[in-house]
C-alpha cells in the first residue's frame, strides 16, 4: 500500500494495530494520529474522534468506556453478526415473532412501533443473529432497557421470594414471583 492510498481511517487502524489490546483514550491518541497524518500527507486530519467512533460502530474497535477504545486482533472484525441486524434477519425475526411484541403480544395492529432487540446486548458481546433477536414494542423495549440497568433487581426479588416462602407470606410470594416472571420474560440474566 502506498502512502497516498491510505485513508484517514487507515491511520487510526494502524495506530490501534500497533497497540493491540491496550485501552487507548481518544484524547491521547488523537494528537499522535493527527500529527502522523500531517507529516506523511501534509494534510490536516479531519475529525479523528468521529473516525474512531465509526470504527467502533463497524465492530472493528471495542469500546472500553466513553472515549476509550481498544483493538483486539483476535476479535473478528469482519464478522457480520457484530453489526446491527441486517434487513434480512430483521424480516426473519419479525416473521418468526408474527409481527408482535414477544412480551405483551401487541403489535402494529394496536398501533405500536416494533423494534428488533438484542436479547444479549451488543455491548456484552451479543450478536445480531436470528437466535439473539426478538421483537419488542417500543414500550417493552423501553422497560427492558431500564430494567437491565438494575442488575441487582433479580437478586433482590430472589431473596424476597426465599424470605416470603420462609415466613409463608402469600402476598409477598405472589409479588416476588410476578417480578421474577418479568425477568424471565425479558430474558434478563
Ligand atoms: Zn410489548
Amino acid at each position: 500500500m502506498t502512502k497516498n492510498s491510505k485513508s484517514q481511517l487507515d491511520y487510526i487502524r494502524d495506530h490501534f494495530k500497533a497497540n493491540p489490546n491496550k485501552n487507548l483514550e481518544t484524547t491521547k491518541v488523537k494528537g499522535i494520529i493527527e500529527n502522523k497524518y500531517l507529516s506523511e500527507t501534509g494534510k490536516r486530519f479531519e475529525d479523528c474522534d468521529r473516525g474512531i467512533r465509526s470504527l467502533y460502530q463497524k465492530g472493528w474497535l471495542i469500546k472500553v468506556r466513553k472515549g476509550c477504545y481498544k483493538y483486539d486482533p483476535n476479535h473478528k472484525s469482519d464478522d457480520k453478526t457484530l453489526h446491527d441486524f441486517s434487513d434480512k434477519i430483521k424480516k426473519q425475526i419479525l416473521n418468526r415473532d408474527k409481527f408482535k411484541c414477544v412480551v405483551c403480544k401487541l403489535g402494529k395492529k394496536e398501533g405500536l412501533d416494533l423494534h428488533i432487540d438484542h436479547i444479549k446486548p451488543r455491548d456484552r458481546g451479543g450478536k445480531s443473529t436470528l437466535e439473539n433477536g426478538q421483537t419488542l414494542c417500543s414500550r417493552c423495549n423501553f422497560l427492558k432497557k431500564n430494567m437491565s440497568m438494575n442488575s441487582l433487581g433479580k437478586k433482590i426479588f430472589q431473596n424476597l421470594l426465599k424470605q416470603s416462602i420462609k415466613s409463608k407470606n402469600r402476598e409477598m410470594i405472589k409479588i416476588a414471583k410476578e417480578f421474577l416472571n418479568l425477568f424471565e420474560k425479558y430474558k434478563l440474566n
